[in-house]
């Protein structure tokens, strides 16, 4: 019997385990952290061996072949002992594409992937398709495969995920953008995170559809260097781009430049599922939004508050400011991965009557933006952030959390710091 050891057991380490235990393997999982309980159980409840806080190295190099969970850095021991055992490492999404026959819509990009795939999902299924949702959002698609039946799946791939896929092919391609992020997993080379991402297109036949935004410099370069190994039908598309029949971007439910260009990218891969045009549009401007994106997050007398935790690098945040319409008051801060700020000082100096830095070590951030003569403020948790809003916010602006950089130093996650700060302005507008 074959053994399989998946490595890391969240969504899609615990969704592989099942899916491999289904399909007769002999399984392992194993977890440097302490696997969540949901998890633990979901195992239990398939008799599925374990381990937690450690990787019992003979019963992982005894592995056949390892699914690693996409959050497991290569430089990380165990990795390097298998790569050097050659024991072939793949990713849960490579893993579960070898069981359905379903069409594979794949989105990828630095940015815009989870809004883009679930604009995709929610158009589908107002179209009345069978679709599952999976990749980065909600259940594993191993999971899913293993449970449940979709003709379709609508799949957000992160650059780590691609890195550990080989067979898979996608039916339709979505490359939204490549800018610069991850690059401490990519041995600070940009090439090898361009890499990663034009692995989208891997595998694809004149059947299958590349969709991607011919504005993007990385993009265009990588298309004609790779011209003669793209062998999918283009579809390339801008901001100039008609939206589907007469529709305005007026009537989108999501707003600002890179959601035009989300939802552009939404409609091209609706029409080429054979989805009618009215209910295009009608999907496209009923979509309610994605936590965390953008979202509005209630007001206190007319400040108005934008929870954008999702913006974890600067190009995130570029868009996030290029959409404000308001004098606004920007949260940045947390954990830096390297950023270059200077993307951001033009909208900053145009739209920002106030920083907050929120962070461990604001140094970086006191560098880059004392000098521009707007106030600025230091804080390290949100309650006292968001005091400090209130003081530099003006009648009729915006607060923005909009903060560049990851949330660990402070906050369990961005989705942590997004509760928080929704949370906060809650109870702000609450005492009146
Ligand atoms: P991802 O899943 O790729 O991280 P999200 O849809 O979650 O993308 O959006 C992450 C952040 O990027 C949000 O802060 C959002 O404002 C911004 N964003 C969304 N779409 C785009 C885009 N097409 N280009 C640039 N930034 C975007």
């Amino acid at each position: 019997m074959k053994r399989i050891v998946i490595l890391g057991s969240g969504e899609s380490g615990a969704g592989a385990a099942v899916l491999a235990q289904q399909k007769g393997f002999d399984v392992f999982v194993s977890d440097m952290s302490e696997i969540k309980s949901q998890y633990k159980s979901l195992l239990n409840q398939h008799n599925i061996l374990w381990e937690e806080k450690q990787h019992t190295e003979e019963l992982i190099l005894s592995a056949d072949e390892i699914i690693k969970s996409p959050g497991i850095p290569d430089k990380a021991p165990i990795i390097k002992k298998i790569k050097t055992q050659g024991i072939h490492i793949i990713s849960e999404i490579e893993f579960a594409g070898r069981y359905t026959d379903a069409k594979m819509i794949c989105i990828t990009g630095s940015n815009g992937k989870t809004t883009t795939t679930s604009l995709i999902y929610h158009i589908l299924c107002r179209a009345g398709m069978n679709v599952g949702l999976a990749g980065n959002i909600g259940k594993s698609l191993a999971l899913q495969v293993a449970t449940e039946h979709h003709d379709v799946y609508v799949i957000e791939l992160s650059s780590f995920q691609l890195d550990n896929m080989y067979d898979f092919k996608a039916d339709i391609a979505v490359l939204m953008n490549i800018t610069p992020d991850h690059l401490d997993r990519y041995d600070y080379k940009m090439q090898n995170y361009t890499d990663a991402k034009m692995r989208i297109t891997q595998n694809q036949t004149p059947a299958d559809a590349f969709i991607y935004w011919a504005e993007d410099p990385i993009i265009c370069q990588e298309v004609q260097k790779h011209d003669s190994e793209l062998h999918a039908l283009r579809y390339a598309f801008t901001a100039d781009t008609p939206l589907p029949g007469t529709m305005s971007q007026e009537q989108l439910s999501l707003r600002g430049r890179h959601n035009l260009l989300n939802s552009l990218a939404a409609s091209a891969v609706a029409t080429l599922a054979g989805v009618p045009q009215d209910i295009i549009i009608e999907g496209l401007s009923n979509f309610p939004g994605v936590e965390h994106r953008l979202e509005k997050a209630g007001f206190v007398g007319d400040i108005e508050f934008i929870n954008d935790s999702k913006a974890t690098n600067v190009d995130a945040c570029w868009y996030a400011l290029e959409s404000m319409t308001k004098p606004t008051v920007l949260i940045l801060g947390g954990l830096d991965k390297g950023n270059d700020y200077s993307q951001i000082y033009p909208l900053v100096r145009q739209k920002c009557i106030g920083l907050v830095l929120m962070g461990v070590d604001n140094k970086k951030l006191h560098d880059c933006f004392d000098h521009f003569g707007i106030p600025v403020a230091d804080v390290s948790s949100m309650q006292v952030c968001l005091a400090e809003c209130m003081k530099m916010a003006r009648p009729g602006c915006c607060v923005l959390l909009s903060p560049c950089c990851a949330s660990f130093d402070l906050f369990k996650n961005m989705e942590d710091r997004g509760e928080q700060f929704k949370n906060g302005v809650k109870k702000i507008a609450s005492q009146g």
